[in-house]
């Protein structure tokens, strides 16, 4: 078997930076090999330039929107993002399809090879099905009024067994409550009986007015409910932060992933590193700073979760609230509004620790023997990506 030697100015493992003398060594069909000294490493050593790093993983993202690219101005503030997708979202099967293939080939390009997509309808199945990427698929479950808790449940189930056609070598799938604002007690009933080995994810507090509506049954949501004709007089708040109100109902899960978290609080954030690690429930805090910056003009309190060891992963969200699908631009919104935090770390997040929030670490997210995790290369100052294999 001929082997694939590569060198560059830093090896990033997935884990740590490794300086240059560590030579990277690949099978012809991108199975790591092994990780040696150049010193032993022989000939044919390809030399690159910038990092080496695997794949990258997507743990948020909602491909099925990607047709909506530029539709929804910036910096509405979520209530009315959010009113904006549910009624612009419809447009012409072949439109959205076709916006689907050219997001799927952006994350290619970008050096993704595995992400966490939230599924409303089959409409990404047909691309999933070529399996050029592999997906977490999290068919997403909503219904904020109790009296449509079947009814939304048993259409999401029909998604589910869409999506369950997909071979099991690179897909996986569960049910996931939409946030906190749109999942009703009856419904989140029905969600729990499937939660035990499955990553489950919710969008978490990615407005201020979550916590307003938990705490006082007051602020934007009321507004929201309104506009779409949305009975909320059932609702008694919990004098409780939105994550404390619902975070305990998530206990059966294999892994959580929290997705955006832009207002959770430091009081959030350590009750839920303390119910994690007294539940051993790996959480995942999943970052989304573009899709931040363009609905709410806001950035995540990334110091107060590193100040609590939170694992951390980061997603693109759709093309609704982003300019691109690249896990690379969002480390660069990162690192201009945290420029302390090293870029190691923040590589840790785009790779390891996606395929663990995944479950996809057995096959990504590090250069360890046996695993095919992709190969990237990545300039210094991460403008340039090419896919090495
Ligand atoms: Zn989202």
């Amino acid at each position: 078997m001929a082997y694939k030697k590569f060198k560059a100015g830093s090896l990033f493992t997935g884990t740590e930076m490794l300086p240059s003398n560590h030579i990277l060594i690949a099978n012809e069909d991108a199975t790591i090999e092994a990780i040696v000294d150049e010193t032993e490493a022989g000939d044919d050593v390809q030399v690159l330039n910038g990092i080496i790093t695997p794949g990258f993983i997507n743990s948020h993202c909602h491909l099925e929107l990607s047709h909506m690219k530029g539709l929804v101005p910036e910096h509405t503030g979520l209530v009315d993002f959010v009113f904006s997708i549910v009624t612009q979202r419809h447009f012409a099967e072949g439109e959205i399809t076709a916006a689907i293939k050219n997001g799927e080939d952006e994350m290619l390009a970008n050096g993704i090879v595995a992400v966490g997509d939230i599924c409303n309808n089959m409409l990404t199945l047909p691309q999933k099905q070529q399996q050029r990427l592999a997906y977490y698929n999290f068919v997403e479950v909503s219904g904020w009024n109790p009296s449509i808790a079947a009814m939304r449940f048993q259409k999401s189930m029909e998604y589910y067994t869409g999506f369950s056609q997909l071979p099991i070598r690179n897909s996986q799938l569960s049910l996931s409550p939409h946030a906190p604002y749109s999942v009703s007690n009856e419904l989140w009933e029905l969600l729990q009986t499937g939660f035990p080995n499955k990553t489950v994810t919710i969008h978490n507090q990615e407005t201020a007015f979550e916590d307003a509506l938990f705490k006082a049954g007051s602020g934007d949501f009321l507004r929201m409910y309104q506009a779409m004709g949305i009975d909320n007089s059932f609702f008694v708040p919990t004098s409780k932060s939105s994550l404390q109100s619902y975070i305990g109902k998530m206990e059966d899960a294999r892994n959580v992933l929290l997705v955006h978290n832009t207002f959770s609080s430091e009081e959030d954030i350590a009750s839920v590193q303390q119910l994690a690690s007294k539940l051993l429930q790996p959480t995942f805090f999943c970052l989304c700073p573009n899709a931040n910056q363009y609905i709410e003009n806001a950035m995540p309190p990334l110091d107060v979760l590193r100040k609590y060891n939170a694992a951390i992963v980061l997603g693109t969200d759709s093309l609704a609230s982003n300019w691109s699908l690249s896990i690379v631009d969002e480390i660069k919104t990162l690192r201009k509004h945290f420029p302390l935090v090293p870029l190691e770390e923040m590589l840790q997040w785009a790779t390891i620790n996606g395929a663990k929030a995944l479950q996809m670490d057995k096959k990504l997210g590090s250069f360890e023997k046996g695993k095919k995790p992709g190969i990237v290369s990545l300039s210094e100052d991460l403008t340039e990506l090419k896919r090495i294999m």
